[in-house]
């Protein structure tokens, strides 16, 4: 405040001395620096080269009075504040004034105080009217920022070669590119607004913008913005022959609020291509190499039969490793060529009424021998009398639980615990839970697990032999039947793999 009052400069213009001396000694000691004149022409020729921001002035005065100084400085500076000062006769005058812009008048004589509280209150005004210039200049440089701003970032996303659309809380269309409407060949103006869902109506694309519009359904808060998390994905396929990678984010404020989800997509057609285009070589590689491999398998099978007696010890080792690699290959053939069948969609030929109590039992019964070897126990726990009739290719059945309770078994060491549990979920579907205390996987991987050919390769599991296709095979599978899998694992603490399957 001493500073403000510092800075604050007080014009004072009085033709009596003892008045002008007066003043400008109380005002001094307020702490405000004071200028006097004794008429009108010094007052002017004084404020030329050094303005100030409030002027008390006499309005008799010899000469130019105090009602035509007041004009002149007005025309000088529209903001001075003028504080008149008037004896009683001319009360009528210093009204007039007032109306003219004068701040207040004081009636002479006056009391230093009185004078303290006129100088301090037009003081006050000043700062508010200075303080409130300041915040409508601000207010003025955001908005200007703001515009532009917005006009930058629309230009970017309309030159974006990535097509990508905007969302708010409904799913309604808020933003989009060209790219976006090229991409998915739409017309702008058809689409404008529009719910998103209603302009893709792909059911997992909808889920997924269901889930980052509004964060609906999403209990876990895995659709929320976290950066680090990674954003979900959808694919798409449009006009028949194009293929898109949905990726999304929702929109989160400062508050933690959903505003909406973006959503960008790429082309895949070409990748899909030549996915498509390896996935029928491999097979065709895979079954061209079969036949002779499993020749060679059985003629060393043969072999070792025969020479057992008389070859040495060396050569029966050599034959025998030889032997479990042609089956290893064996495996991985096989392996391969149901992936590319799952791929191709070509799995579930054999449909029909399956009981899947008695078809996991006997699977359990079957691997209970590869579970002994390991002094493992494998149970199997039906959780409810009644089960519901599956309709269902019963090999595409026995490869799912199959590698399922296979990886529980490899996956878990000498004497550990694998159980077999069967039961329905709330809404009525097939549950099957395949829980082990072995190794257990850490959560960074429950993903890659089920691409192809990846293995974890950690102090437990690098001298675990696999083809990194068992989890492929099993997720091809249940989301061919329109069921799905889910994980619950950490390293030490086992994994339980559960199956939901729709009846
Ligand atoms: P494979 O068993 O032939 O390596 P999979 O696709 O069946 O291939 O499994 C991929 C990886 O997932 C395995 O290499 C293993 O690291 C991990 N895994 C699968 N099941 C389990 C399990 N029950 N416990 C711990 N790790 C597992």
């Amino acid at each position: 405040m001493a500073e403000q009052k510092a800075a604050l400069k007080i014009l004072v213009v009085d033709d009596e001395k003892d008045i002008r001396d007066g003043v400008e000694r109380i005002l001094g000691r307020m702490g405000y620096v004071v200028r006097t004149a004794a008429k009108g022409e010094d007052a002017l020729q004084l404020l030329e080269t050094e303005p100030v921001d409030l002027a008390i002035l006499d309005l008799k005065m010899p000469g130019m009075d105090g009602m035509e100084l007041h004009q002149r400085l007005r025309e000088l500076d529209q903001d001075i504040i003028v504080i008149i000062i008037t004896g009683y006769a001319t009360i009528e005058t210093a009204i007039e004034a007032m109306k003219q812009g004068a701040y207040d008048f004081i009636p002479k004589p006056f009391e230093p105080e009185h004078l303290r509280i006129v100088v301090a209150r037009a003081h006050e005004k000043l700062r508010l009217t200075r303080e409130a210039e300041a915040l409508q200049a601000e207010r003025a440089r955001t908005l200007v920022d703001l515009d532009t701003e917005k006009s930058r970032i629309r230009t970017i996303v309309e030159a974006l070669p990535t097509a990508l659309v905007v969302t708010n809380t409904a799913g309604e269309i808020v933003l989009m590119n060209p790219a976006f409407v090229k991409s998915l060949d739409l017309e702008e103006s058809a689409v404008a607004g529009k719910k998103l869902a209603s302009v893709i109506p792909d059911s997992g694309f909808c889920q997924m913008l269901e889930k980052l519009s509004c964060g609906k359904g999403d209990p876990a808060g895995d659709f929320v913005g976290d950066a680090a998390a990674e954003a979900p994905t959808c694919e798409l396929v449009v006009s028949g022959s194009k293929y898109l990678m949905a990726r999304g984010q929702a929109v989160i404020n400062e508050n933690n609020i959903h505003m909406g989800a973006v959503i960008t997509f790429a082309n895949i057609t070409s990748l899909k291509m030549l996915d498509q285009l390896k996935s029928e070589f491999v097979a065709k590689v895979s079954h061209e190499l079969r036949s002779p491999l499993s020749t060679i398998h059985e003629q060393l099978a043969m072999v070792l039969k025969e020479t057992s007696v008389h070859e040495t010890d060396m050569d029966q080792h050599l034959l025998e490793r030889a032997k479990e690699k042609t089956h290893g290959l064996i495996s991985l053939i096989g392996d391969l060529l149901d992936l590319s069948r799952i791929e191709a969609g070509g799995v579930s030929h054999n449909i029909q009424a399956v009981q899947p109590g008695a078809l996991l039992k006997s699977i359990v019964e079957f691997l209970n021998a590869r579970a002994a070897a390991k002094n493992q126990t494998l149970t199997y726990l039906q959780e409810k009398d009644a089960l519901p009739t599956l309709n269902a290719d019963p090999m595409a059945l026995e490869s799912i639980f199959g590698n399922l309770i296979a990886n529980a078994i490899n996956y878990t060491p000498e004497g550990g615990t694998i159980e077999v549990r069967i039961g329905t979920t709330a809404d009525g579907r097939l549950k099957v839970q395949v829980a082990d205390n072995g190794f257990g996987i850490a959560p960074k991987y429950h993903q890659q697990i089920f691409e192809r050919f990846y293995r974890v390769k950690d102090d437990n599991t690098r001298f675990i032999t696999g083809t990194g296709l068992g989890l492929p095979i099993v997720k091809g599978l249940v989301d061919g039947m329109n069921g799905e899998i889910v994980l619950d694992s950490d390293v030490g603490k086992g994994s339980v793999f559960t199956v939901v399957l729709p009846v």
